[in-house]
């Protein structure tokens, strides 16, 4: 299905299926729905750009309505061209502008990350900037890494399978969750597969969501160049935020028009191309036991992505592992969403459904592939989470993340 078809407002039934799947609806009345802002107003968008409803804003990108609407129309995509419109008329506010650059903000936390980790725990400081710009002082921020990946990744001596593998590793891993791509590169290793990485821009999600879209266009044009350099030299390309995963394979094509046909056949989550490996009986499945339990949850955009869980079909590999699914539905973190102060109390209520699975199952680990569902799941609940490749590069000998 093209995109052009799925944003054809005439596939628009009007079941409002969507509306009850939505999670921000769900929670509060500010936000006008999925079908009112996506496909009823679209109609006016079209003759009247300015036919923005502001709660727009409100709408998290989650992509829970274009999954479960039966007639493909991709609402998501509509939401964040309104909201693009939106601020291109009204402007973005500064808060806006500085959360959206997560790139920048890793780029300028590298000079003194534990400094910029100690103030960002300070309480005073915190309520300056809610007071000032808006962002919550009550949210978790993500704390940064002394080393990026990129300046800790040492490519391994492994021997030669002929596979060709290039690593998207996004702004998380590399400036705040580092053993994250580590873990990636002992699990390939672990299948004697080398890892190359790249620099690469920002896949452009938060510039996305706060409906600067010309900056994340030309970000989006220089990441599939360099994408399609390594795909015309035989590699695959590998990722392990779905967050990124998405927006590379699917915004760029939906939101830009820009060609992704290659990334379709070449780019996929690890644990994707883990179970291609698996099913051509190429995956090395020599694991050390782990008699643990840990809970999962799955983020809305690996959801999205429509590839299933490949995760919970390898990690159910390693023997005495248990794993139980949350199955509470989106965190509510939405990137950079939570960190607003005026939606703060929404991504909350929103997790709500997080928090109580967590307590009901009564795990003490939560695995989740998204590093901002991680840091949501633990501000709600106070319990580890790890990326699933942490408890596979476990089982593979590396690494000691989670306790038995
Ligand atoms: S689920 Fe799809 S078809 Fe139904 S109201 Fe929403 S957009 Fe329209
Ligand atoms: S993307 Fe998520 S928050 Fe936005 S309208 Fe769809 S379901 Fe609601």
């Amino acid at each position: 299905m093209s995109s052009d078809h799925r944003l054809a407002l005439d596939n628009c039934i009007k079941c409002s299926i969507c509306v009850s799947h939505c999670p921000v609806a769900r929670v509060t009345d500010k936000f006008a729905g999925p079908k009112q802002n996506g496909p009823d107003l679209e109609r006016f968008r079209l003759e009247e750009p300015a036919a923005v409803h502001p709660s727009i804003g409100y709408c998290t990108n989650c992509k829970g309505c274009d999954v479960v609407c039966p007639s493909g129309v991709a609402v998501s995509a509509m939401n964040c061209r309104a909201r693009g419109e939106y601020v291109s008329m009204h402007g973005a506010p500064l808060r806006d502008k500085i959360l959206a650059r997560v790139d920048r903000m890793g780029k300028a936390a590298r000079l003194a990350p534990s400094l910029v980790n100690r103030l960002a725990g300070l309480r005073p400081l915190r309520l300056l900037a809610e007071k000032m710009l808006g962002i919550s002082a009550a949210m978790t921020m993500p704390r940064y890494a002394q080393k990026t990946f990129l300046e800790l990744y040492k490519p391994q001596n492994v021997g030669d399978t002929g596979r060709k593998v290039l690593y998207y590793p996004g702004c998380y891993v590399n400036y705040n969750a580092p053993e994250v791509g580590l873990a990636l590169a002992e699990v390939l290793a672990h299948n004697n597969i080398r890892v190359e990485v790249e620099q690469f821009d920002c896949c452009g999600l938060p510039l996305i969501a706060n409906g600067l879209l010309d900056t994340a266009r030309d970000q989006a044009k220089k990441n599939l160049a360099k994408l399609q350099g390594y795909i015309n030299r035989g590699y695959d390309i590998v990722t392990t935020c779905p967050s990124c995963h998405l927006t590379l394979r699917q915004e760029y094509r939906e939101l830009f028009q820009l060609n992704t046909d290659p990334l379709h056949e070449k780019m996929l989550d690890v644990f994707e191309y883990l179970s291609v490996l698996l099913q051509q009986g190429k995956l090395v499945t020599r694991f050390e036991e782990l008699p643990l339990q840990v809970g999962y949850h799955q983020p809305c955009h690996l959801k999205a992505a429509g590839c299933g869980v490949p995760s919970r079909e390898i990690l159910q590999l390693i023997p005495g592992l248990r794993v139980a699914d949350l199955d509470a539905g989106c965190c509510g973190l939405a990137g950079t969403y939570g960190f607003k102060k005026e939606k703060y109390a929404i991504s909350q209520a929103i997790g709500s459904n997080v928090f109580n699975a967590v307590k009901e199952l009564g795990v003490r680990q939560v695995i989740s592939e998204c590093g901002m569902c991680q840091l949501q799941i633990h501000h709600l609940t106070g319990v580890a989470v790890y990326h699933p490749l942490q408890v596979l590069a476990q089982a593979c000998g590396h690494g000691k993340w989670l306790a038995k």
